[in-house]
């Protein structure tokens, strides 16, 4: 379904592309409207007061709206940055004392399964401000413990619940409405900061609806170019950020001793932005709102069905995720006994297969929960069917029988 829109692909017919949650492949769509912004628009924004600068401006404004109603959010609330390491970075070190209170017994939590870019931040953070950091448990299912998750939260002071939508992992989907509610009602002091760079592209997002503190995630795992992203936060929130990056662009006035911020956004976008990334992820928020986002969610079930099918039904094939379609996106991690996660990803790129192999940035997870050193990790999307499941397969067949000779 819709390889034809994504010119790689159609240049190389024999590539099996299974990495999307890594970065996904580019649609026409997007790669055309950066070519033509820098053939016929470009000019900085938010400066010049010719056509073609105000033009470049209502371009970057537009697609700020256009990401804006995709997550139910107003454009004010949506910040540009460079991906979902940035935006947990501006988060966990802006977040001022009356958030995070310098040694004292409030706590950072996170989950064992986050990826490094909303782990890192917090725990060094944690570290610099002398608080406790805590991780809640994951299941044997490989789901969040959420009975663990109220013990935690019925034990501390936890001011910071950071956690993944959807993990790059295992693609286990966690139930934010009922997290979200259940800390409302039982911690009310704790922001809820939530890592979307996996869920974004695979099912719908309502920020409103989610009542979530901090939404971010990355252009490139949906469609868009690298290097440009969104965070998304509650106006009071960013109101109150301090801004980690300052410079032009964000200032309302400046003195020698002191300087004043420009109102949201800009209080948040330092420097010449991203221009021609954000205009290409806005089209490629306009190409999947196209599609339907919710029509993207029914196809991926139906691979993903037809993936665990398969991969029940294959010898030595370890699954490290929910082994069902419930609450889980298009995201694989395996092994095949008797065969090291790089040795097959090496075998099944000479069959033309693109998976990737090893920790998956998310170390924590693997040493505590799957005790694996890697794993091979193979990841879906709109451009992928069922025949790319049955070159996965016959590949690893392939691998087992160079490993068996
Ligand atoms: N969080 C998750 C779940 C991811 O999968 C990734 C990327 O692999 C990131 C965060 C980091 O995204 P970026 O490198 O675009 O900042």
């Amino acid at each position: 379904m819709y390889k034809s829109d994504f010119p790689l692909l159609t240049n190389h017919p024999e590539l099996v592309y299974l990495d999307s949650a890594a970065t996904t492949q580019k649609p026409n769509v997007v790669i055309e409207a950066i070519k033509h912004f820098y053939e016929n628009e470009n000019a900085n924004v938010h400066r010049g007061i010719y056509k073609l600068s105000e033009n470049a401006t209502d371009l970057y404004e537009q697609s700020r709206n256009t990401i804006a109603s995709f997550i139910n959010s107003k454009p004010e609330n949506i910040i540009f940055t460079s991906g979902v390491t940035e935006g947990m970075n501006m988060i966990a070190w802006g977040l001022g004392e009356e958030f995070i209170e310098t040694n004292s017994d409030d706590m950072l939590l996170m989950t064992s399964m986050e990826h490094h870019s909303n782990l890192v931040p917090w725990q060094q953070r944690g570290i610099r401000s002398d608080v406790k950091l805590g991780y809640v448990k994951v299941t044997k299912d490989y789901r969040l413990n959420l009975k663990h998750l109220h013990e935690v939260v019925k034990a501390q002071n936890v001011k910071i619940l950071a956690l993944t939508h959807m993990s790059n992992t295992l693609g286990s989907i966690s139930d934010l409405k009922q997290i979200i509610s259940f800390m409302r009602k039982n911690s009310p002091q704790t922001l809820i900061v939530v890592d979307g760079a996996q869920a974004i592209a695979h099912l719908p997002v309502d920020v409103v609806d989610l009542d979530v503190d901090f939404y971010a995630f990355s252009g490139h795992k949906i469609f868009g170019p690298t290097g440009i992203g969104i965070l998304y936060g509650k106006s009071y929130l960013l109101d109150r950020l301090y801004p980690i990056h300052t410079g032009g662009g964000m200032i309302r006035t400046v003195e020698k001793a002191e300087s004043t911020w420009a109102p949201l956004p800009d209080k948040l976008e330092a420097g010449t932005p991203n221009i021609a990334g954000a205009i290409g992820l806005g089209k490629a928020i306009e190409y999947t709102k196209h599609i339907g986002i919710q029509k993207i969610f029914d196809y991926e079930q139906e691979l993903i069905e037809y993936f665990i099918t398969k991969a029940n039904s294959t010898d030595r094939f370890n699954l490290f995720g929910p082994n069902n379609t419930k609450d889980r996106g298009a995201v694989f991690s395996f092994e095949v006994d008797g065969i090291h996660a790089h040795d097959l990803a090496q075998l099944l790129d000479e069959k033309n297969i693109a998976v990737r192999a090893g920790h998956h940035c998310t170390q924590i997870l693997m040493k505590e929960v799957l005790q694996v050193p890697a794993t091979v990790r193979a990841s879906f999307s709109i451009y992928n069917d069922k025949h790319d499941i049955d070159m996965l397969f016959e590949g690893i067949d392939y691998a087992k029988t160079v490993f068996s000779s």
